[in-house]
């Protein structure tokens, strides 16, 4: 059995396909569990009533530095009621997707710092992993994350540099492995600290580039693993799925 550690099938403006299709199709593909990743708190509040419909489901509550617009007056009163209300959710694994992203210009950086350090506290204090989302950040990025205890957390979508895989390794942290490794020129962290994930709908991995991702095409990342690692499916199944059980308590 598979796991997908981080996709949006959730949010029905990225998502277009039937969420209970995407689902049967996960199923057919050996692929068990997924999390539902939010990105802002009211989409972290769909992801979790979203969680509730499904079993095989469970979410995080997330808010990504490009959604941030810097009121950190609407930030504490958001922070406050997720506290008295759906960060009690039984279903509610870690917090994320949180982080920097550099990539594009237009997006504050001393609010996104702000943002992350505000939802760090939150992971902190609640004792739970994180789901980080850097880009072009790194070096902003580590003095904060050192700044904090944070419980064994996932770089997801690990895309950066060889000395950025050693940092993160050094950290005891894991990374998420999507369909970027099947067509993309990326560091390969050792398989005993990856998970799987899709991002989906974005990312779809080969050899189905240029359609919807869904939470399924996990095997096809697997796949991919099992080639690049020389392991059979099964081992690559067990590690994987472990990482993931252990690192989100599901
Ligand atoms: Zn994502």
């Amino acid at each position: 059995m598979l796991i997908d550690t981080h996709c949006h099938i959730h949010d029905k403006a990225l998502f277009k396909l039937p969420p209970e299709d995407a689902l049967s199709h996960m199923h057919a593909n050996g692929v068990g569990k997924c999390i539902v990743i939010g990105t802002y708190p009211a989409d972290s509040a769909e992801a979790c009533d979203f969680a509730q419909k499904y079993p095989e489901v469970w979410w995080t509550y997330g808010y990504h530095p490009n959604e941030y617009d810097g009121n950190s007056n609407k930030l504490t009163s958001d922070l406050k009621s997720a506290s008295a209300g759906i960060l009690k959710n039984t279903k509610l694994v870690a917090i994320g997707e949180i982080g920097l992203d550099y990539h594009f210009d237009g997006y504050n950086r001393d609010w996104q710092r702000h943002l992350l350090e505000r939802m760090l506290q939150l992971a902190q204090d609640y004792k739970l992993p994180v789901s980080f989302h850097v880009r072009d950040a790194y070096d902003d990025f580590w003095p904060i994350f050192d700044n904090f205890h944070i419980a064994t957390s996932v770089l997801h979508s690990f895309s950066d540099s060889e000395e950025n895989l050693r940092q993160g390794m050094k950290r005891g942290l894991y990374f998420g492995v999507n369909g970027l490794a099947t067509f993309a020129n990326i560091p390969h962290p050792p398989l005993e600290r990856i998970v799987f994930e899709t991002d989906a709908p974005f990312l779809t991995p080969k050899p189905f580039r240029g359609t919807i991702n869904k939470p399924g095409y996990v095997k096809n990342i697997a796949d991919w693993a099992c080639n690049y690692y020389a392991v059979d499916s099964g081992e690559v199944a067990k590690i994987t799925t472990r990482n993931a059980e252990k690192l989100f308590n599901i």
